[in-house]
Formats: C-alpha cells, sequence, structure tokens
C-alpha cells in the first residue's frame, strides 16, 4: 500500500486518544501485509520490529503518534472524515503515513546494523500522554537505544523545508488547581468572614508575577459563586503552568516554578486567612532534542532538502517522555501554509510532505544506526 492511501485511510477514519481500536488493527494489518513483524503496545498502539544485521541489540525507535482530536472537519475533502466530531486535525495520520513509509523502504532492503523498532504511539493529545504508558511497558529493555526520532507536521513551513532546535524545544506542561477556601457569609458582615474572592484575585496576580522567559503560567478559569452580598466558602481557580528544564538540571525551572506556586499559595493565605488546597498536576515533561543528532539531521537534512533552526516553544508534547531516558530528536516537518492553523477544522497538511518525509527519516535512521 502507498503512505497516501494509509494516510487516507486513518484520515477518513480517526479515533480519539486511546480509543485507536481500529487504527490500531488497520495499522497492525498493513505491516503484515509487508511482512513486517509487529504486536500491541499500550492496548492501542503498534509496535513494528524489523531487524538488520550485524549486532542487532544496537536499535533505533521512530515513533509517530496514531490519535485524532474531537473537532468536526470542515474541509470538504473526499477522504475527510466518516465520522462526526472527530478529525485528525493534528497531522498524526501524515506522521503514521510517513513512518509506515520508512518501515516498507528498510523491510525491502535490510542491509542496516542492529535493529529498527516503528512505534505508532496512542493518545498524545490526552494526559498521561501515551508515551508514558508505552515506557511503562519497558518494551526497549533488552536493547541499546541509540535514538529515538519523531516529527511533526508545522503549517510555518513549506513542503520540503524541515525545522530543528537543539537542546530544550517544547516546553513541559503541568495542569493547576486550586481551592481558596474560608468562611462564607454575608458580604456585608466582614469581621464575620474570610474574603475568599479578593484571596483568589490576590493568588491569580501573585501567580501571574511569576511569568518569565523561561516560564508561563496563566489562569483560565475561575469560579467565585457568590451573590452580591454573599462571600462564598470556596473559589475554585485553574490553569496551567509551562517550563523549560535542561534534563541533569540539578534545579529544575519547574520544580522552582513549583515551590513559587506554593510559597505564593502561603503567603496569601496568611493575609486573608484563607486555607487553599493545591493540586499540581504532573503532564508531559520538556522535550529536550539531543545536541549532536540534531547536529547530524540538520546536516543530513541540508544534502536533500532545507534545514531551518525553530525557536523553542510553549506547546508540550508527549515525546518528551522519550527524552527523559534515550538520546532524542523530535523535528518539523513542513506542510505548507496552505495547511492552516493545526486542531482546528480546516486543518489540511499537504500531502506532498509525505515522501520527504518518508526520504529523509529513512536517510536519518540509517546514518544513525551506521555510526
Ligand atoms: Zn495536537
Ligand atoms: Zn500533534
Amino acid at each position: 500500500m502507498l503512505s497516501q492511501e494509509f494516510r487516507r485511510h486513518l484520515h477518513a477514519n480517526p479515533e480519539l486518544s486511546f480509543k485507536e481500536y481500529h487504527t490500531a488493527e488497520f495499522i497492525e494489518e498493513s505491516l503484515h501485509a509487508e511482512g513486517i513483524e509487529c504486536r500491541r503496545i499500550a492496548e492501542t498502539g503498534v509496535l513494528a520490529r524489523i531487524e538488520g544485521q550485524g549486532d542487532l541489540s544496537r536499535a533505533i525507535v521512530l515513533r509517530a503518534d496514531i490519535d485524532a482530536l474531537p473537532v468536526h472537519e470542515q474541509t470538504g475533502l473526499e477522504y475527510a472524515s466518516r465520522y462526526e466530531g472527530v478529525m485528525h486535525a493534528c497531522g498524526h495520520d501524515m506522521h503514521a503515513a510517513i513512518l509506515f513509509g520508512v518501515l516498507q523502504r528498510l523491510q525491502s532492503e535490510r542491509t542496516f546494523e542492529g535493529t529498527v523498532f516503528g512505534l505508532f504511539q496512542p493518545g498524545e493529545e490526552c494526559n498521561p500522554g501515551g508515551a508514558s504508558k508505552v515506557l511503562a511497558e519497558n518494551p526497549f529493555e533488552e536493547y541499546e537505544i541509540c535514538a529515538v526520532l519523531g516529527e511533526h507536521t508545522d503549517s510555518g513551513l513549506e513542503v520540503g523545508e524541515f525545522g530543528f532546535c537543539a537542546g530544550s524545544f517544547m516546553a513541559s506542561s503541568d495542569e493547576l488547581r486550586f481551592w481558596v477556601r474560608g468562611r462564607g457569609g454575608h458580604a456585608a458582615m466582614r469581621d464575620k468572614i474570610d474574603d475568599t474572592v479578593t484571596a483568589a484575585a490576590q493568588l491569580i496576580l501573585s501567580l501571574n508575577a511569576l511569568n518569565t522567559e523561561s516560564v508561563v503560567l496563566s489562569t483560565g478559569r475561575v469560579v467565585a459563586n457568590g451573590a452580591t452580598n454573599v462571600i462564598p466558602s470556596e473559589v475554585a481557580i485553574e490553569g496551567t503552568l509551562r517550563t523549560f528544564n535542561t534534563i541533569g538540571d540539578n534545579i529544575a525551572a519547574r520544580e522552582q516554578a513549583w515551590n513559587d506556586i506554593r510559597a505564593a499559595v502561603e503567603a496569601t493565605d496568611e493575609k486573608y486567612g484563607t486555607t487553599t488546597e493545591i493540586d499540581i498536576s504532573r503532564g508531559y515533561p520538556c522535550v529536550e532534542n539531543d545536541v549532536a543528532l540534531t547536529a547530524t539531521a540538520e546536516r543530513l537534512c541540508s544534502e536533500m532538502f532545507t534545514a531551518k533552526r525553530l525557536a523553542r516553544r510553549f506547546v508540550a508534547e508527549d515525546f518528551g517522555f522519550y527524552c527523559e531516558h534515550y538520546p532524542s530528536l523530535f523535528y518539523r516537518i513542513g506542510v505548507g501554509e496552505a495547511a492552516g492553523r493545526s486542531h482546528s477544522s480546516t486543518f489540511a497538511p499537504d500531502e506532498r510532505a509525505i515522501a520527504p518525509g518518508v526520504e529523509f527519516m529513512y536517510r536519518l535512521a540509517l546514518e544513525i544506526l551506521s555510526k
């Protein structure tokens, strides 16, 4: 099967995070038709394995995510989503198709040194992230993993352009929840109440002051369900924390931010007599690109295509979990400006990006394995 046909099948039949049952079946069938060995991983993911020559314990992992989003497609494409309210609006169908194309080529040649894993990973868009579920199964325990490679479509780049960023590339993300509690009551009897609403307002300002060049903290939801003359006994606040931290750093920006958040809460409680409960729900780690791998990729890319340097981004990606364990590289692949914004109902990446995507990942995998 051609990569384009493979992609169109996935695009027309999208499934939400951790519900990629038919997607996984389709991938398994397609791989088997090519004679590629594979098995299920993390319930709705598929792990393919192709053995080359020589020392088979040395391996590379090529990863594509396969989940879709709760978006109603409005592209009008002939292969548009058949399911209402579900769409491959983040290009994961493109990632999977490129990986399928790379595996087809490696399977037909098998002259490389070592083992290649093709990881079709579920649940990138939702906590706790499919990557964490994959790693919890320890699938690469008996291997020396020399690299994990992943990519993402990018409409800021034209077809044939690839984007790279050495070191910290994408931020960690944590969900923040606060419940500011105190004695509610009549708003006119201020000596009998704890002003939870003003305390919450103060807390939001204190949290906002924690924003720096490498820390983003935003509160997006506040619920103070009192009335003109009623101070509620609880105000709920929700927000997100994004940080960059270099893996191996002793005092990571992320942990520092957690401490700063707790200190802001303590200071607020002390001033207003409130008691605030905090929940910091740990999300994806930072995507930290291996510097040597990035240099190899940029050099190789500029021999064939156009390599661009990218600035770091405050959005998160569960690929960060692989970076914590193995030398990893996450790069961006151009799908043209006309593709529009990802996560939107009209996102339509240019399929001409598949061929260069396959060529580049294939060549990069061979280059890394040959070293
Ligand atoms: Zn996405
Ligand atoms: Zn995505």
